[in-house]
């Protein structure tokens, strides 16, 4: 209760929400699910990359000193002995004086040195005309020009990205060893919460906070479980959390958690194992985080804008650290306010704004309410305004957290 009456700071409540998360598991899954996660451990090339010497080119190959002479007015002449597609293996060595036929990718038989592109040439398939000479080593790709087998080709830490997949895919490899994905549990709590597509009736809101978070998680690489939302009932609330415990990495709650008479959520799970403190902040101030039956709790104040800014601040680090990104901050930048803007004493405020491409000026969008989905919505940047500054003046260089 003492956290309460201070007020942590959002870098302070950050640390604790990061705490009740610790690394995911790591887990060997098929390339095809890998993507966007983060390598658990160095990973080390069975093949070569080529795994043989092949042809860059469709052509012929031939010895380089059987067509030094090969010029436009004076052709080379060579039969062609053989034809070699790609993926055929039973090729007879290369006679000296004479061509094979070449596909790209195919291998290069022995005693040839050099490939000659199909388009120096007649292209004939008993003789072929020889229009250029070629230096030795010409379009052919040598084995492990690329990887050398035994070479480590992958880094733990590593976030796998589409080039990293198609390397792992290169050489071999079906799976790769990755921090799994957290799954996330996500419960919005109000009995004035109404699901978006059914008809609306008087003195109710859409429900919205489920969707907003599950696309934040699942933006980020988790999985989302999006549990029916609960009206404002402690019991129903805990039924529902009790059928789901021992399913999910974290749940994050919205809602049910401020000073007013039915906090669902404070009701429910205070002196449980989750503890609700105020942040410094706005919006976002009134926070709840903890454990509950063993399952990580982070429970978010019910204004969207609110759940959004705690989800981006506190969660999408927390998350991202846990599934072993390094990187877990946004980029930020500084640019100068075209409006003037106040901000509460003794707390951090985020304003939504918007930047232009070289970061030059932000222009504030919407006020500081934190039922301003739309404003949020046309945003790219939070404005964020420290605490011991009240005023901020059109002109004034603030600080961005980048959001595009
Ligand atoms: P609360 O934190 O429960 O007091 O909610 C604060 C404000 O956010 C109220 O106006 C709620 O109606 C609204 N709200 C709470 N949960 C949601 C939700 N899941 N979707 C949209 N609005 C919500
Ligand atoms: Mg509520």
């Amino acid at each position: 209760m003492n956290a309460a009456k201070r007020g942590l700071t959002p870098q302070e409540y950050r640390l604790e929400v990061q705490a009740l998360v610790p690394p995911l598991p790591v887990v060997r899954l098929p390339l095809a699910m890998c993507r966007g996660l983060v390598l658990a451990e160095d990973v080390t090339a069975g093949v070569s990359l080529p795994p043989f010497d092949n042809s860059a080119m469709d052509g012929y190959a031939v010895r380089a000193s059987d067509v030094v002479s090969a010029t436009a007015e004076n052709p080379v002449r060579l039969p062609v002995a053989d034809d070699i597609p790609a993926g055929r293996t039973d090729v007879a060595p290369l006679a000296p004086g004479t061509s094979q036929r070449i596909m790209t990718g195919a291998p290069l038989p022995e005693g040839a040195d050099a490939i000659i592109q199909v388009e120096l040439t007649d292209g004939g398939t008993e003789n072929v005309r020889i229009d250029a000479s070629v230096l030795p080593r010409t379009h052919v790709r040598f084995v492990g020009e690329d990887v050398s087998s035994g070479d480590v080709i992958l880094r733990a830490g590593t976030v796998l990205h589409p080039p990293q997949l198609g390397l792992a895919a290169a050489v071999g490899l079906a799976g790769l060893p990755v921090r799994r994905p957290p799954r996330v549990l996500v419960l919005s709590t109000g009995s004035e919460l109404v699901p978006p597509g059914d008809p609306l009736p008087p003195g109710h809101i859409y429900e919205s906070n489920s969707v907003l978070l599950a696309a934040a998680i699942e933006e980020i690489g988790g999985k989302a479980v999006v549990l029916r939302s609960v009206p404002d009932d402690v019991a129903t609330f805990r039924a529902v959390v009790a059928e789901h415990v021992g399913e999910a990495d974290l749940l994050i709650t919205s809602g049910g958690v401020s000073a007013g008479a039915y906090e669902v959520v404070k009701d429910a799970l205070s002196d449980q194992g989750v503890e609700f403190v105020q942040v410094a902040m706005q919006p976002g101030g009134p926070q709840g985080r903890g454990s509950f039956e063993g399952l990580s709790v982070v429970a978010l104040p019910g204004n969207p804008v609110s759940a959004a800014l705690s989800f981006e601040l506190f969660l999408r680090p927390a998350l991202l650290s846990a599934m072993g990104h390094s990187r877990t901050d946004r980029p930020r930048a500084r640019a100068r306010a075209t409006a003037a803007m106040t901000s509460p004493p003794g707390r951090v405020q985020y304003r939504r704004g918007r930047h232009d491409a070289g970061h030059v000026e932000v222009v504030p969008v919407g006020g500081p309410g934190s039922h301003l989905l739309a404003s949020f919505a046309a945003s790219n940047c939070l404005i964020e305004i420290p605490v011991g500054v009240a005023e901020v003046a059109a002109g004034d260089e603030v600080d961005l957290v980048l959001l595009d």
